[in-house]
């Protein structure tokens, strides 16, 4: 059984559904769609009920929730259910996701995002597209406006953000299963996540190789943090020392291939996986955004991002944060900051104090 968004609201009837979660909640309190002080906006509450439409498929599935409990792995999508799964439970293999969200709080400006204005210095360059600078066939060509951007954009002191701290804990505790990170800053690194825990999909700016010329391949010879940033600070664009390819970072352009890591570790890890937390990231790009689809379908999942995402209203894809059209209710969301969320999460895991603790003493800092 199959639908899309798209048959969902060709059959848009808005208020049937909100009555029919209405007299299953007053039935039974087990299908309660939010709590009424929840700070979303129409268009959120829109797009979060929009699967409710008068689908028979979901009235079977909010039908079926009602008949078994069992299927309501949280009561509703608000923290407040997680707090109290976290209560009853011990979650001991957690996967946390990050995207830009939790290092924009510490002043990294999101690279791939038109909105920072890293894009509005580059007319000099003449760019087709000023995404072109992040493309690997552009940047063999000609590598200078991606380092003329960095060079702009990297800050030079950063410290790790309270949420990148709670990861470390997780780490400490040894419930963390993996770190999966679309961010490119190392900024998990710096906050000491250990490197066989992290996945860093995007790549980062911890190595360089030596990526060749245009239609000629490089020699994939290694390259430091450091000599980057020496060539970038004296305006150079850096070579290789051994072939004279370009040096580039070992993060990942449009048309590259993700880390082999990435592929290496998905599968087995969102299948061990008992406590998903996402934080900070539209889940747009992929293939990062579909990994929670590979979380068990009675995995508790938890979104903490200043707006909602990756609800697609397909049975088996994307978070269904109502719980009316997957077979268990395990989707939260909390709609804030990423620390706000972390610093939640900690105190109600017992960790309050440590995190604190870490976030105060820790002296370790990002310099690029
Ligand atoms: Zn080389």
């Amino acid at each position: 059984m199959s639908f899309s968004i798209s048959d969902l609201l060709a059959d848009a009837d808005f208020e049937q559904p909100q009555i029919a979660i209405a007299q299953a909640s007053q039935n039974e309190d087990q299908v309660a769609l939010f709590d009424s002080d929840t700070d979303l906006s129409e268009d959120e509450m829109e797009e979060l009920t929009h699967s409710n439409k008068n689908s028979a498929e979901n009235q079977f599935y909010i039908q079926d929730k009602i008949d078994h409990p069992q299927l309501n792995i949280v009561k509703d999508s608000t923290m407040d259910s997680l707090i109290e799964l976290l209560q009853k439970k011990e979650f001991k293999n957690i996967i946390v996701m990050t995207g830009a969200g939790v290092s924009t709080a510490v002043g990294i400006p999101d690279f791939r995002s038109p909105e920072t204005g890293i894009y509005s210095n580059l007319g000099k360059f003449d760019l087709p597209h000023p995404e072109d600078m992040f493309d690997i066939e552009y940047f063999l060509y000609n590598p200078q406006p991606f380092y003329t951007v960095m060079k702009d954009l990297l800050p030079k002191k950063v410290k790790p953000s309270k949420t990148h701290y709670f990861i470390r804990l997780l780490a400490d505790k040894g419930i963390l299963l993996r770190h999966y990170t679309q961010n490119i800053d190392t900024l998990e690194r710096v906050a000491g996540v250990p490197e066989e825990l992290l996945v860093e999909s995007h790549g980062s700016f911890h190595t360089a190789h030596c990526v060749g010329i245009k239609d000629k391949p490089g020699c994939r010879k290694e390259y430091s943090r450091e000599f980057i940033r020496e060539k970038v600070a004296a305006q150079e664009v850096p070579y290789c020392t051994e072939c004279g390819g370009l040096v580039k970072p070992d993060i990942v352009f449009f048309g590259e291939e993700l880390p082999q890591k990435f592929f290496d570790c998905y599968y087995e890890d969102f299948q061990k996986c008992d406590l998903l937390l996402v934080f900070g990231t539209s889940l747009k790009v992929q293939p990062f955004c579909n990994l929670i689809d590979f979380a068990k379908i009675d995995t508790p999942r938890c979104l903490i991002n200043n707006k909602l995402a990756g609800v697609t209203g397909h049975p088996r894809k994307g978070f269904d944060f109502s719980g009316s059209f997957q077979k268990y209710r395990r989707d939260v969301f909390y709609k804030g900051n990423c620390d706000d969320g972390a610093v939640i999460l900690a105190k109600h895991m017992g960790l309050e104090e440590e995190l604190n603790e870490l976030v105060n003493t820790s002296e370790q800092e990002l310099s690029f």
